[in-house]
């Protein structure tokens, strides 16, 4: 079996950094799968399909943004990604792109057209896979889950010195609001809401700098 290890968690917990490491130090694949629901915001918006909560209630909009999903041309290079051909790596990372992300998420027929390419990560020696329901949906026998969390005040901060330092401008009140939101959004779904799964290995880094997070899911790796 191809070894995979699942790191899980809300919004800005630092799941992202902390999969990257773990994916370099072992050499491991690394899978991003938020980037994939932000490609299909972005994909919706390039073909002018509306994914406001209102319209994504209709069944015939649900089933649209379905097919674009299972349709989209994407290319992981690096840290670069393309959409249909053009680099959308700043796009994907802007805070509108989360919030699509957050809300096309919801539908089922957008969850399951991403199986198939997320099983896809899973190549030799192993893959680092990072999102909400890595080990309760997509990868439920990996064999090391990580719950990852801090507080949310924690999170807002961080977002904030990430936007601040690539020159954007950036409101704390307004992205703890927006944080939130996600988190509520991302929680009380019906389809693989966020939790962690039942054999999931918790790790709060409220108060843990990267390295030290690190060394303990290497620990439990190990183990
Ligand atoms: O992790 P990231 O912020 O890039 O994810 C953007 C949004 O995509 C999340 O708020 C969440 O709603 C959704 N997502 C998801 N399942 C995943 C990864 C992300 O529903 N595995």
């Amino acid at each position: 079996r191809i070894p995979v290890i699942c790191v899980d968690g809300p919004t800005a917990s630092g799941k992202g950094t902390l999969a990257s490491e773990i994916a370099d130090r072992l050499g491991y694949h690394l899978l991003d799968s938020g980037a994939l629901y932000r490609l299909v915001g972005l994909a919706a918006d390039k073909k002018g399909l509306s994914t406001d909560d209102q319209t994504l209630k209709e069944p015939a909009q649900a089933r649209r943004l379905g097919e674009l999903a299972a349709a989209m041309n994407v290319r992981f290079e690096g840290h670069q990604t393309y959409l249909d051909g053009q680099d959308v790596s700043d796009a994907l990372r802007t805070e509108s792109a989360g919030m699509a992300a957050s809300r096309v998420s919801a539908i089922p027929q957008v969850r399951a057209a991403l199986l198939q390419l997320q099983h896809g990560f899973r190549r030799l020696p192993g893959l680092v896979a990072d999102g909400r329901d890595m080990g309760t949906v997509i990868f439920p026998g990996a064999p090391l889950k990580v719950f990852l969390t801090a507080s949310a005040e924690q999170r807002a901060q961080r977002r904030y010195k990430q936007l601040i330092s690539k020159g954007n401008a950036a409101n704390i009140d307004s992205l703890l609001a927006d944080l939130v939101a996600r988190d509520l959004r991302d929680s009380s779904r019906t389809h693989a809401p966020l939790k962690p799964a039942e054999d999931a290995l918790q790790l709060d880094n409220s108060a843990l700098d990267v390295e030290q997070s690190v060394k303990q899911v290497l620990g439990w790796w190990q183990s």
